[in-house]
């Protein structure tokens, strides 16, 4: 639907918002889970939104794609099991399915809609990831696939949406959920999540870093700034092998040539090890926060 030209506003906070021009409006759907709408905006082009958040846009989403990705998968040394929990415009599939030693990577989104959609209108996110015979595409809750899985994971990658209260992604970010991840992963595995914003929700995401840490023996954070979440976005991981943020600029680059990853838009060496450099405020309230989040009382963004 052609609109000329509207505003889509996207609230960080009840009294902040992000507004974005759009132009066309090219698929809106109600789901039994979420409400998908994919439109043409005039500053990122396409974008797909998911209850009205922003999810993903062709501009800039490999800002986010790489920073969640490259860390966990290029600290272990040699990822060949790999599970991605929501990832459903297939970017973060992309970006594991670059690493030559990837030989299963299995995708779980609770959403066939958002799978097609963005097949349909954001081909640029997936490219072609679906098609990779290494690809496992598994439509269904990711908290049940790890509950009844037996297998083990090198890497666990959780792209999914904010907790939001109600929405289908809360019980992935609790202890709970956490203490059965570290079940599914083998003895060098790593887990890392999307954390929220660490400045609207700085709260939320100093929530998930305590709650991993009651899990992980190495745990840590880091951010990166996301344009269209007009936002550092962070990331938190837990690792019973080698921990992320010990690898040096000259370790990830050696690493990156080693595995012939060559073409990377957004990370470098020199970018990988300020991505850990969380500023003094933040550190102060990821280190006072007592929060941990369960199942009965899980953590929640503020909209
Ligand atoms: N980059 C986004 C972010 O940081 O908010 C996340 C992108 S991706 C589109 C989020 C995906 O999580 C959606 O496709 C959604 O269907 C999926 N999802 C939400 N809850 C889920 C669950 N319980 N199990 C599996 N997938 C889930």
């Amino acid at each position: 639907m052609s609109l000329g030209w509207k505003w889509f506003t996207e609230y960080q906070t009840p009294y902040s918002a992000h507004m974005h021009g759009i132009r066309e409006i090219l698929h809106s759907r109600k789901t039994d889970y979420q409400q998908i709408d994919i439109v043409d905006s005039e500053e990122y082009g396409r974008m797909l939104l998911l209850d009205g958040k922003v999810q993903s846009t062709v501009r800039d989403e490999y800002f986010y794609h790489e920073c969640l990705v490259h860390p966990a998968m290029l600290s272990h040394p040699k990822p060949t099991e790999v599970l991605i929990l929501g990832g459903g415009e297939g970017g973060a599939l992309r970006e594991v399915l670059r690493h030559p030693s990837v030989r299963r990577a299995v995708m779980v989104d609770i959403d066939e809609g958002v799978v097609e959609a963005s097949k349909k209108f954001m081909p640029e996110l997936s490219m072609g990831a679906f098609e990779d015979s290494r690809a496992e595409l598994v439509i269904g809750d990711g908290r049940k696939y790890v509950e009844g899985c037996r297998e083990k994971f090198d890497v666990i990658i959780m792209d999914l949406t904010d907790p939001l209260e109600g929405g289908p992604g809360a019980l992935l970010y609790t202890k709970e959920f956490y203490e059965l991840a570290r079940e599914a992963m083998s003895s060098r595995g790593i887990i890392v999540t999307q954390a929220t914003s660490t400045y609207y929700s700085s709260y939320c995401f100093a929530a998930i870093h305590n709650t991993m840490l009651k899990v992980f023996k190495n745990f840590g954070g880091y951010h990166v700034w996301v344009p269209s979440y007009d936002s550092m976005w962070g990331f938190t991981y837990g690792a019973l092998g080698r921990d992320p943020k010990r690898m040096s600029a000259a370790e990830v680059e050696n690493e990156l040539e080693r595995r012939e990853i060559k073409n990377l838009r957004y990370l470098d060496g020199r970018i990988y090890e300020k991505l850990f450099v969380l500023p003094k405020d933040l550190m102060k309230e990821v280190a006072e926060c007592r929060r941990i989040a369960t199942d009965e009382e899980p953590t929640f963004m503020p909209i």
